[in-house]
């Protein structure tokens, strides 16, 4: 059987695999991953056509957390003539979909990163190849994926367009602002962008609206929000920029971000403070519960072996009490680009859901 390739951070294989393969078993499929060590993917292989068909339906890079791409292989091309690599995917394609768009992609490992200048330049005379020869459509709904594992062998495949990322390899690449406090202000701007719709973003960040921020020194998180409109309150013990708290934006309260609650609800919490992820799920989970805030975007540091039980249990701890409470709700987490040892989440309140 032709695999699934997901794509993950190297050395999250094992969590990527876990994952892929829970969401098979829930919808009973059988399958098995393949994933070796630190080389940034992994394979899942199901066991008859019918089932892949069905699990190529139903799978959604924005439900899987520890993947940042994905597709259906249909092909593995090795020994490629390097004088044209381009014939034989071509036939591969020409037999298999059209598709509305192409990545040449990479891994992110060692190996795959010494690739990328090579998918760079091979990617337009490919596109040009492959418009030329009617393979690409606007009324597909595919995305065709040539991911290359050296500079003769190649695998190709598809997904769905809205079901996978339009970013080569999944990757999401931000420039850091010349004003942020710190680097790690990327993982904020990237988890709006990523976990955040266009239009709940509207709402979230309306000029004159309200945020906090759990552990915010020196402000890289704070930042991001005071750049978006709101009026923050800091919480941290430590100092906060100078230049961030000269814009007037942000009030800084020296507190314990485990006791601390705002006067008045807010629109926006974030948080991203080393902490047990149990500990930082009953805090996010009180504040959603008790209506302190409408949005919550937050990390759980998993520096722990079975990360994808750790952020399973983390996340059913917090839609259990969310449940409990009556209360509405979506939720999406992501293993970010700009994350390490960690995921954030993204859980939004909706109206309160009516008694029986
Ligand atoms: N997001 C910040 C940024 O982009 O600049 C970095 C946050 S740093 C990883 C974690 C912060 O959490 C530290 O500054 C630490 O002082 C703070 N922190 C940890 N436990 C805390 C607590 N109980 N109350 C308040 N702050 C706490």
């Amino acid at each position: 059987q032709a695999p699934f390739i997901f794509f993950c951070r190297p050395g999250f294989e094992s969590d990527c695999a876990a994952e892929v393969q829970a969401i098979a078993t829930a919808h009973n499929f059988a399958g098995y991953a393949n994933a070796q060590p630190d080389t940034g993917y992994v394979r899942f292989h199901m066991f008859d056509e019918s089932s892949a068909e069905q699990f190529f339906e139903l799978l959604d890079l924005d439900d899987i957390i520890f993947a940042r791409q994905w597709f259906w292989a249909k092909a593995e091309l090795e020994q490629l003539p390097l004088d044209d690599r381009i014939s034989p995917i071509q036939e591969v394609c020409a037999e298999v979909a059209m598709a509305k768009t192409l990545l040449v992609e990479h891994l992110d490992d060692d190996d795959g990163r010494e690739l990328s200048k090579f998918c760079k330049k091979f990617s337009t005379p490919l596109t040009i190849a492959m418009e030329k020869q009617g393979l690409i459509h606007e009324d597909s709904d595919f995305r065709l994926h040539i991911l290359f594992l050296a500079t003769d062998h190649c695998i190709i495949g598809y997904s769905p367009i809205e079901c996978s990322s339009p970013h080569k390899g999944g990757i999401l690449r931000l420039k850091a602002p010349k004003n942020a406090p710190s680097r790690s202000t990327l993982k904020l701007d990237e988890a709006i962008q990523v976990l955040i719709s266009r239009k709940q973003q509207k709402d979230a960040f309306r000029l004159g609206n309200t945020g906090v921020d759990l552990g915010a020194a020196p402000g890289g998180w704070t930042y991001q929000l005071v750049e978006r409109g709101l009026q923050v309150s800091a919480i941290d013990n430590g100092p906060m920029d100078k230049k961030l708290m000269a814009t007037e934006h942000v009030e800084h309260f020296k507190e314990n971000a485990f006791t601390w609650l705002p006067e008045k609800p807010v629109n926006v919490l974030v948080c991203d403070m080393v902490e047990k992820p149990s500990l930082v799920a009953d805090l996010m989970a009180q504040w959603l519960e008790g209506g302190h805030t409408q949005h919550a975007v937050f990390n759980l540091k998993l520096p722990m072996k079975k990360r994808f039980q750790e952020v399973a249990d983390c996340i059913g701890l917090i839609c259990d009490r969310l449940d409990d409470a009556g209360l509405a709700y979506f939720w999406q987490a992501k293993h970010l680009y700009h994350d390490r040892e960690e995921v954030t989440v993204y859980f939004r309140l909706k109206a309160r859901v009516a008694p029986n």
